[in-house]
């Protein structure tokens, strides 16, 4: 255990999926910031911040998981937080996507955390302080309009975290997701610069925020960093929402 001066995550490994930008850089940033070191496993590492170790991977291929989540290990000298962050988006009712779009997403955004959790359970089970968190979405907690195929992930992705978080309860790895909001990443420049009228789209998604702005990547990285924290290691089980209120408030406009 740490003292509270010491840096929190002093001595601690993290691995983080989809690391090369957005909330997996940030997180990657907030670990490093506290003193961890990480590897970003990635498509395109290439923007994970200075330090951090860069691996190549595409997070659907079981077997260069397995060998990029060893050579992080190796390289860190070991793994004890495992951020499964990587995700894609898909947009439609239910009828827009069809099967091979419904396999492709859920392989990135479900099947990859089974997949990188299970490549890194080896080295979770010998460290003192092992923690996965989650990515999951508001989408799993709420209807949003035209994103059926992206909920289905998601809420795939939040009940997984519960299931996972009770196999390992007295194993002493915990397991935890953040319910992130619309987030103020480059998935969302790329949404925006689809849209006929970009502004007004980025008005509407601010305004749609009950706080009445897009949520930050860096406030998604501190609540990765908290569920994942030495410090709280009675957390586990637990879907922290980082939406400006969008889950639970209704306020009036
Ligand atoms: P982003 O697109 O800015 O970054 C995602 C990163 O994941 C990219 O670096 C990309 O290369 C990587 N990636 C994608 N597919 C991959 C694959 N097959 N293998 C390896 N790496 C891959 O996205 P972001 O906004 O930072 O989103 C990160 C996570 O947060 C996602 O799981 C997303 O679903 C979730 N999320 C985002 C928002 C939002 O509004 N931005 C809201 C809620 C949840």
């Amino acid at each position: 255990m740490t003292t509270q001066n010491e840096l929190e995550f002093a001595g601690l490994k993290a691995i983080v999926t989809g690391g090369g930008a957005g909330i997996g850089a940030a997180t990657i940033r907030a670990l490093q910031s506290r003193g961890a070191t990480a590897a970003a496993l990635d498509l395109d590492p290439s923007g994970a911040p200075e330090g951090a170790v860069q691996i190549q991977v595409d997070v659907t291929d079981s077997a260069a998981v397995k060998a990029a989540v060893d050579s992080a290990a190796e390289q860190l000298g070991g793994i004890d937080i495992v951020i499964n962050n990587a995700g894609i988006g898909a947009q439609g009712q239910v009828d827009a996507n069809d099967d091979a779009e419904w396999a492709r997403v859920l392989d990135v955004n479900v099947t990859s955390v089974a997949r990188v959790t299970t490549a890194a359970l080896p080295h979770l089970r010998r460290s003192e302080a092992a923690v996965v968190v989650n990515t999951a979405s508001i989408a799993s907690a709420i209807g949003l309009p035209e994103r059926v195929l992206y909920s289905a992930s998601k809420g795939a992705v939040q009940a997984m975290t519960l299931a996972m978080a009770t196999d390992w309860v007295r194993d002493g790895i915990r397991v935890n997701a953040v319910v992130p909001g619309t987030a103020n990443t480059p998935w969302i420049g790329r949404l925006l610069e689809k849209a006929e009228d970009p502004e007004a789209e980025r008005a509407a998604l601010d305004a749609r925020q009950p706080h009445g702005r897009l949520v930050e990547p860096e406030e998604v990285a501190e609540a990765h960093c908290y569920l994942a924290s030495p410090r709280n290691r009675s957390t586990t089980g637990v879907l922290l929402p980082i939406d400006g209120g969008m889950t639970s408030l209704r306020a009036r406009s």
